[in-house]
């Protein structure tokens, strides 16, 4: 073992006895691709910087914040401003208004936001919220989309419950289990099937605006509006989880690809990662009839001690502020780049892939270039046996990619031509590890 590499696996034997895996969140812990976790010291631009002193190309971007890269300067001057002005005051402040503003902008039909500080937080809300203006008990969602980890949420849920190959979560009552509705990804067949037996007691339709959980999934064309246009028809609302793809894949997120041009707009949002810009800040937001059903306007409670924090506010401002057109065209351009060099690799290598996109967000899934992934069934068939050897043989060449199959790549404003360089000469190898394994 390396001199370098034993500050990480010291402090990864630390953590161990101090925290369940060593871990504050499960996919960081290396589970499906083995090895021990890189501990992280510091970031800038497009790279990290671990325990041992070895910088990465960072391509999980903090799992979506990082849209204009560690440290950008605007974020961290307005940060440092907040923080001059005072941590918390538990009460409301001008930047809250501000940064609603930004958001009721881009995205089509917020009337009203409020702010929470986790992306589980907007979602359990949203599905909370649902049910108290619907009246009903039952909620849709999809099999390998993650929304968070509400008890409700966690059945054949994606992200790290996919990861571990969990069916759901032990400590989730029967009950509480029986009111979520699974139906496979892109099937409209088994949604109007679920309404037709359920539609009385369907409070709404959740699902991710497009899947990023289960690696990403691509919504067939006009899926989003058929959920809306179905949950409708049976007085139900469709929420449309914002939490990875807002802000990211286009200024206004995936509805920003879809529902903008074919005009409509879901009941309700939920935004998490990019809003936040790396400080704990989430949101719901939606139309005012529903939305106005939260207290103190309805009968529907939410509360947050450090909802609406002022240095999240000021960051999130400033991340909204300088996500411009030009970010976006950027990170566009740099995602089609990488997932061209990756085809010549995994091509070059002999590999059965496919890569699979929303906007800017993808992934690759092994063995599955015959027919792609459109739902779970084919995400979880696919052969994720490939991706340790892949994913370790990036790591040893300086990229630090997802430690999982089933997550999206990132990539931010900062990846410029020198860090792109570094990701597309480390692809080889990696390839012909993933064609050996
Ligand atoms: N929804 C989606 C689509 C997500 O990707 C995530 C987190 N990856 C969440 C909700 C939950 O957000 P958080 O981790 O901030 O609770």
């Amino acid at each position: 073992m390396s001199a370098t590499q034993s500050q990480n696996e010291a402090y990864y034997a630390t953590a161990q006895q101090l925290m369940p895996g060593g871990v504050n969140s499960p996919v960081r812990a290396f589970g499906s691709v083995g090895g021990s976790p890189r501990f992280i010291v510091e970031a800038d631009g497009p790279y990290v910087t671990d325990a041992d002193g070895r910088r990465y190309v960072d391509l999980v971007c903090s799992w979506g914040p990082a849209l204009l890269g560690h440290r950008h300067p605007a974020i961290q001057e307005a940060v440092h401003a907040a923080v001059d002005r005072g941590l918390s005051f538990g009460a409301s402040t001008p930047d809250e208004s501000r940064l609603a503003q930004l958001v009721a902008q881009r995205v089509g039909g917020v009337d009203r936001l409020r702010m929470v500080s986790t992306g589980t937080e907007a979602t359990m809300t949203a599905v909370r919220l649902a049910r108290g203006y619907t009246g009903r008990d039952l909620v849709v969602k999809f099999a390998g989309c993650y929304h968070g980890h509400l008890d409700g949420l966690l059945a054949a849920a994606g992200s790290g419950v996919a990861t571990m190959s969990l069916p759901g979560s032990a400590g989730v009552t029967a009950a509480t289990a029986a009111e979520t509705l699974v139906l496979p990804y892109n099937d409209r067949a088994a949604i109007e099937a679920a309404f037709a037996e359920h539609g009385q007691n369907i409070a709404a339709i959740i699902t991710e605006s497009a899947p990023a959980n289960m690696g990403v999934v691509t919504p067939e064309p006009g899926f989003n509006r058929f959920l809306k246009e179905t949950a409708h028809a049976h007085g139900a609302l469709l929420i449309l989880d914002e939490v990875l793809t807002g802000f990211r894949v286009s200024d206004a997120g995936y509805w920003g690809l879809s529902g903008r041009q074919e005009g409509w707009t879901p009941d309700l949002y939920t935004f998490g990662k990019v809003i936040g810009a790396g400080l704990p800040t989430a949101a719901l937001g939606g139309r005012a009839a529903v939305m106005d059903y939260l207290a103190p306007t309805g009968p529907v409670y939410q509360a947050g001690t450090l909802s609406g924090n002022p240095v999240a506010m000021a960051a999130g401002i400033a991340q909204l502020e300088n996500a411009t057109a030009d970010v976006y065209a950027h990170i566009d351009a740099r995602s089609a780049e990488l997932q061209r060099a990756l085809a010549d690799a995994l091509d070059a290598a002999g590999v059965d892939y496919s890569i699979q996109t929303a906007g800017n967000l993808f992934s690759v899934a092994f063995g599955t270039r015959e027919h792609g992934v459109r739902d779970y069934a084919q995400a979880q068939a696919q052969e994720s046996f490939r991706y340790g050897p892949f994913f370790h043989s990036m790591l040893e060449s300086g990229v630090y990619l997802p430690p999982s199959v089933f997550e999206a790549w990132f990539l931010s404003a900062a990846h410029d031509d020198a860090a792109m360089e570094r990701i597309f000469a480390a692809l080889p190898a990696a390839a012909r590890a993933a064609a050996s394994a």
